[in-house]
């Protein structure tokens, strides 16, 4: 994909334009904390790639479009029992933090939820295949498709930092006399859906004194991202403030009231936002669990509820690749056609023949998968030869399970500056790959969907030579679409 931008710029005035950027993320609040220089008071410049990297234009549109079916089938996954039991039902047998979460949605099923209501703040995350068979058109060669890496149904973060990414983008095409390709970065509100979809979710709950509780990590790195959620908040609607708690803090503060509300510090909450609770480290002990439960159990409507987070799993998503699964879910043929296409092949583990031959394909030719466990954000995968390892060694082990094998993709590379905190200037051009990411929200119950929309995303973007990137991890940047 060719951009219409030229990376072929003076190094002095190159130099001089990266100072300038640095200056404009740090004073716009595109920021983290560090994690090497632990002062909670010191933030820096969250790493991005210099110019917004380019997209076919039809392709970013087909993956807005698609979302609102996403949304759906997710929606409707989060709601089926037995999908949901015979799905987790050998994993849970290996992995002990999807079996914990099982376990508190087993008792909230048979309990009775007292909160039947879920707000689902989705990610659909994809990445250009350049291995599509479809045809070529005219513009790109060879032709690309999307392919679906994971669904994230938990702590879908970038709202922010994805859309303040196009902020910055556009004030470096400015800079550089680009003005005409300004329309050609696509509108990112975002931070705007995610959190009217919060507000929406709290008018439902009818309490005007209630807050929004967000679950946080015990430090929040990625702290701009999430306090200018808070701040977006309080401005679309004065009323409703924001409480942060981590979960050592819930388990000594949260309790229910008579009514089963959620109930912190005296506050009541209405709704429950997680970014954290996704990866087992974040719970220290039993009692982080038990009050994971505790919320579950109470009136809050919960981002996500168990349910949801349970649908988020990529044994899910594999299970959703198995023949006419999404057929199941999606009546729509058309619908169900579109989302079938942006899978790539996902094979599971179990110990049966199509298991058998999944190991084997892994084992002769690691290069073309990615093995994956049941966790979240980032670095829990493995890639090439490690995959030949793992596989030779967990053969005969009941472990295996708990992974599931997924075909590589391989998205077409391009070029950019890289910009990081605390290095000098690189004046070279280096090779990337990008990854987007598409905000779907939802709200309803087990009878209805009360709201289902999508706007804003995210894009990423990380070193062609990397297995992975999360921007929390370090490894990917933040970055902004250019259709072309
Ligand atoms: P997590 O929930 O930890 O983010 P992902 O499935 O998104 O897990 O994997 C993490 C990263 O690994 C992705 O952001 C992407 O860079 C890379 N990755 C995952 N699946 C694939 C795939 N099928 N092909 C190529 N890269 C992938
Ligand atoms: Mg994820
Ligand atoms: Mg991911």
């Amino acid at each position: 994909m060719k951009s219409p931008i030229s990376l072929d710029i003076l190094k002095e005035e190159l130099e001089d334009l990266i100072d300038k950027a640095k200056d404009w993320a740090l004073m716009n609040g595109m920021c983290l904390r560090s994690k090497i220089n632990v002062n909670r008071d010191v933030l820096q410049f969250a790493p991005f790639v210099l110019f917004p990297s380019p997209f076919p234009r039809e392709e970013f549109q087909n993956a807005c479009d698609i979302q609102i079916i996403l949304n759906m089938l997710i929606h409707r996954v989060a709601h089926d029992y037995n999908f949901l039991k015979e799905t987790l039902e050998e994993t849970i047998k290996v992995d002990e933090f999807t079996r914990n979460l099982f376990d508190i949605y087993e008792t909230i099923y048979k309990e009775g939820a007292a909160q039947k209501v879920s707000l689902g703040i989705l990610r659909s995350d994809l990445m250009l295949d350049t291995s599509c068979p479809k045809k070529d058109t005219k513009k790109f060669k060879p032709y690309c498709c999307w392919k679906q890496v994971e669904i994230n149904t938990i702590a879908s973060g970038f709202g922010w930092l994805g859309p303040v990414s196009t902020q910055l983008h556009k004030f470096v095409l400015q800079e550089l006399g680009y003005i005409t390709e300004l329309s050609n970065l696509p509108e990112n509100n975002a931070l705007q859906i995610l959190c009217s979809g919060m507000i929406e979710a709290w008018n439902l709950y009818s309490n005007p004194q209630a807050v929004i509780l967000f679950v946080v990590e015990d430090i929040t790195y990625n702290i701009c991202d999430q306090r200018f959620h808070e701040f977006e908040i309080r401005k679309q609607n004065p009323n409703v403030k924001v409480i942060r708690k981590n979960l050592t803090q819930l388990a000594v503060t949260a309790k229910l009231g008579s009514n089963m509300e959620l109930v912190v510090d005296d506050y009541i909450v209405a709704v429950v936002y997680y970014r954290c609770g996704y990866e087992p480290s974040q719970y220290h002990t039993k009692k982080e669990w038990d009050v994971r439960l505790l919320i579950e159990r109470s009136l809050a409507i919960k981002c996500p509820s168990i349910q949801y987070h349970l649908a988020g799993t990529k044994k899910v998503q594999q299970a959703l690749a198995k023949p006419g699964i999404v057929a199941h879910f999606l009546k729509d043929e058309k619908a169900a056609a579109k989302v079938k296409e942006i899978f790539t092949g996902l094979y599971s583990l179990d110990f049966n023949e199509h298991g058998n031959v999944a190991v084997e394909m892994g084992i002769s030719d690691p290069q073309r998968f990615v093995l994956k466990p049941q966790r979240e954000g980032g670095c829990n995968n493995l890639y090439g030869t490690d995959i030949k390892d793992f596989l030779e060694s967990m053969k005969s082990e009941q472990i295996r399970v708990a992974w599931i094998l997924m075909d590589r993709i391989y998205p077409p590379v391009h070029k950019n500056y890289i910009v990081k905190p605390g290095t000098n200037v690189d004046i070279d051009t280096k090779e990337l790959v990008s990854e987007l990411g598409i905000f779907g929200v939802i709200i309803g119950d087990d009878k209805n969907i009360i709201v289902n929309k999508q706007d804003g995303h995210m894009l990423r973007t990380k070193l062609a030579i990397d297995n992975e990137g999360g921007v929390a991890t370090g490894l990917a940047l933040p970055d902004v679409v250019h259709a072309v």
